[in-house]
């Protein structure tokens, strides 16, 4: 930080022009200039284009906190975090100060000493904006000195009155002054605690055991909720819930699309030597659809939600099992296919919660949620009577066999003998690869399955597809 080319002290600092503003203040300059130069303020966040961001940066512009309301896996983190973009890049402190000190306007005695004792010597340092966003995931053993603070016995025992303010422990959130705090499910914080929160914000003082300290801490606060829990009565005290001056909802993308863009934004990268792994569009497609089909099912608890993070974690399941294919059958490309699909269940298990599903149901349920999915997008793919011609060609007692360990050369062996279904399968493997034309043909037969085109059955992990009877 010292080799940063700013003032150095309170006096070059002055002499250099710097003037105090809040950080509301600051917040609100820095939107207003992003605006005007139109850049993308918050980079990463997809799908709140035209519903979270224009509401969130009135919020900024009215200077009011922000509570977020929204289930979880809605991208709450990543936009609260985004917002630390909008503080100035570095920010001058006190050197050594807990708190951040203002060099013009100190809070804590410390400071206050020291710029008595040092004058315009006293020393300045530059804070970076990254370190100036703080958060918390409030749970009901958060206490006070976490978050405010507490006696510091050691600092009592060098003789300091218990009146002055220098015997603190800082907790997190003096710790953040002049900058931003978040609260993450505010509603599972201790009463207690709230109130304690809404005294440091609100009356710009603290208690701890019982002994009042006045500090005027200057701080952006932000929030998270589930909205069933906040309007739930008795979890938020009212005086804390009024000082929130916006709540802004967030919801889960609109769109398979969007779903997809951020699931290829938060996957866990693929760093295989030697091996290359390509998702087909349709499979992306087929694992957001089964995370945005959930949520409209009835018989699905929406009070928790179906997180995006389970459609992150399904398609990651679905790559894994893709790979330990490829590595098992010694081939180079890594291309999930319908016949992973089953897997999906272990990652879904803990994060679907079923309204009224019995013990053993939810398998079943699992699968049917998953089945349908490549069903929507099946019919989204193909027009109706893009098969004609295969089915004509598919007669008799013909029947094909798959299975998530069938080598891609077996597909590339059906699909000699139907050319129909080739040019199809062709269509959507970009590469045109044995393991993408392995993975086109396995969809192309269960969505006719599902169509009800030709039949399916199942047979320890074994597919079979077969002309209907
Ligand atoms: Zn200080």
């Amino acid at each position: 930080m010292s080799t940063l080319p700013f003032p150095k002290t309170l006096g070059d600092l002055k002499r250099a022009g710097w003037q105090s503003r809040s950080i509301k203040a600051e917040l609100q300059h820095n939107l207003i200039a992003g605006i005007r130069s139109r850049e993308n303020l918050f980079p990463g966040v997809i799908g709140y284009e035209d519903t979270v961001i224009p509401e969130l940066e009135n919020a900024i512009l009215s200077g009011h906190d922000i509570i977020f309301l929204g289930e979880r896996g809605q991208g709450k983190t990543r936009i609260m975090r985004s917002l630390a973009n909008l503080l100035d890049e570095w920010l001058p402190v006190l050197e050594g100060c807990e708190i951040n000190d203002d060099p013009l306007a100190p809070i804590c005695s410390h400071c206050r000493k020291q710029v008595d004792d040092l004058g315009e010597a006293a020393p300045v340092s530059w804070l970076h904006r990254s370190l100036r966003y703080g958060e918390k995931l409030a749970t009901p053993d958060v206490t006070i000195a976490d978050l405010i603070g507490d006696i510091d016995p050691i600092k009592v025992a060098e003789g300091r009155h218990l009146s002055d303010e220098g015997v603190i422990h800082y907790g997190l959130i003096p710790r953040t002054n002049r900058g931003i705090f978040s609260v993450n499910e505010l509603p599972d914080l201790h009463e207690k605690i709230q109130v304690g929160l809404f005294n440091l914000l609100e009356e710009r003082d603290v208690q701890i055991r019982g002994y009042k300290f006045n500090l005027p801490l200057d701080i952006f606060i932000i929030a998270t909720a589930n909205p069933e829990d906040y309007t739930s009565r008795g979890r938020i005290i009212t005086p804390l819930k009024d000082r929130f001056g916006a709540q802004v909802r967030t919801h889960y993308p609109r769109t398979i699309e969007q779903e997809v863009a951020i699931v290829r934004q938060e996957m866990a990268p693929f760093r295989h030597n030697g091996l290359r792994l390509t998702i087909p569009l349709f499979m992306e497609q087929v694992v957001a659809e089964i995370s945005q089909a959930a949520r409209r099912r009835h018989d699905i608890n929406h009070f928790s939600g179906v997180s995006v993070r389970m459609t992150i974690h399904n398609m990651e399941t679905l790559v894994s099992n893709a790979l330990r294919r490829s590595v098992r059958l010694g081939e180079i490309e890594v291309v999930p296919r319908v016949t992973d699909l089953p897997h999906l269940t272990s990652t879904m298990k803990g994060k679907v919660e079923w309204n009224f599903a019995e013990a053993g149901e939810e398998d079943d349920k699992l699968g049917g949620l998953v089945r349908e999915a490549v069903h929507a997008i099946f019919r989204k793919a193909f027009p109706a009577g893009a098969f004609d011609d295969f089915l004509r060609a598919f007669t008799g007692d013909a029947s094909l066999n798959v299975s998530e360990l069938t080598p891609s050369g077996v597909y590339i062996e059906i699909l000699s003998h139907y050319p129909q279904l080739r040019q199809q399968a062709e269509r959507l493997a970009a590469p045109a690869t044995p393991a993408a034309l392995a993975a086109a043909t396995e969809f192309i037969l269960e969505g006719l399955a599902t169509l009800g085109r030709i039949s399916r059955t199942m047979h320890e992990g074994h597919a079979r597809y077969a002309t209907k009877q």
